[in-house]
């Protein structure tokens, strides 16, 4: 089969013939129909992930068809159309039974435990556990995103920080995860102010929901944070409900932090190289909480799926950028330089 493979980190990859995978007992093969090029690739390419091991396949959000399905798996079956969370559950641990696979002790990731889906196949571990059955007539473009980014995005707001109606929340970084974080806030009926350093991504931003924007260029931490808190100065002076960082960087996470309310809460979805340092001095005196999001188990998306099917949710529309599998080795590289909004799949029919 097809696949795209780096030997070194921060290598550029390359398009390979290699063996397609053999069916595990528990766990499909799919033939991936459209995969997502995330800034976690880039992450785990640039060698900031312990768990990949060389060389490598990369790629975690996929749609597919099931090409063959070990003899333990009872409820899928070949030729059925999935998708799948980034984070696969075993299927056993008090985690996954209490559902909650995303932090599964055991857990197995597509595109960093193993070789994942920027090829014509990918295997699926525990596939009973974790495949979502999708419909055969909505697009893959709105259903790529769902392994990952959009997941993470909706489970840091909807679970993480119980966002509600009527609430504000800040999002920096307006990228892929940070646009779906929009698109989610806006249904959920909160006031979102974008933050960026790209006015063309704070278009976007607006496109997507945003009723509120500020261009995050030159600016300092504790400046940003003024302008951030000063877009709600009537109905919440003292600061925002609720801050995203989807871009993971230090002077974001402290913008963040810093235009909070008492008792915000921080999601933070953006991945970092290092350890930020983070003013925990403002997290006690005000008592805010700082929340992870690591996608979403299989077991929660029947209600994210449900609306994306009635189209409250549109994941297609963060799509920006089609390309086919001999165009992701540039698609990869160009996310290290990447400031852009939106999102780039990969369609392997093409
Ligand atoms: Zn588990
Ligand atoms: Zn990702």
């Amino acid at each position: 089969m097809r696949a795209i493979v780096y030997e070194a980190f921060s290598v550029l990859p390359q398009l390979r013939d290699i063996e397609s995978p053999t069916t595990p007992i528990s766990g499909v093969v799919i033939d991936v129909e459209a995969t997502g090029v995330c800034r976690s690739d880039h992450h785990a390419w640039s060698g900031h992930d312990s768990t990949i091991t060389l060389p490598h396949v990369p790629g975690h959000e996929l749609v597919g068809r099931i090409a063959s399905a070990g003899p333990e798996v009872t409820n899928f079956h070949t030729g059925q159309r999935v998708t799948v969370p980034f984070v696969c559950g075993c299927g056993r641990c008090r985690w996954c039974l209490g559902g909650n696979a995303q932090v599964c002790p055991d857990q197995t990731q597509p595109g960093f435990t193993h070789f994942g889906s920027w090829a014509d196949q990918v295997l699926i571990h525990n596939a009973d556990a974790n495949l979502i059955a999708v419909p055969d007539d909505l697009p893959a473009s709105a259903m790529v995103g769902l392994g990952c980014r959009f997941a993470t995005a909706f489970h840091g707001l909807r679970v993480r920080a119980n966002l509600s109606a009527g609430e504000t929340v800040a999002v920096f970084g307006c990228g892929g995860v940070g646009l779906s974080a929009i698109m989610i806030a806006r249904a959920i009926g909160a006031q979102v102010v974008a933050i960026d350093v790209s006015d063309a991504a704070l278009d976007r931003a607006r496109e997507h929901g945003a009723t509120h924007t500020v261009n995050a260029g030159g600016k300092s931490p504790a400046e940003l944070s003024a302008e951030v808190v000063g877009q709600f100065s009537d109905q919440c002076p003292d600061g925002v409900a609720v801050s995203v960082d989807a871009l993971g960087r230090e002077e974001s996470i402290a913008a963040a932090i810093s235009s909070l309310a008492p008792m915000g809460r921080h999601v933070q979805i953006g991945l970092l190289a290092a350890p930020p340092v983070i003013d925990m001095s403002r997290v006690i005196g005000l008592e805010l909480s700082v929340l992870g999001s690591h996608g979403m188990a299989a077991a929660a998306y029947p209600e994210m799926l449900d609306l994306v099917v009635d189209g409250q949710l549109r994941p297609q529309d963060l799509v920006t950028n089609v390309i086919g599998l001999e165009d992701a080795p540039a698609a990869m590289e160009a996310l290290g330089a990447n400031t852009g909004s939106g999102m780039t799949i990969i369609d392997l029919s093409r």
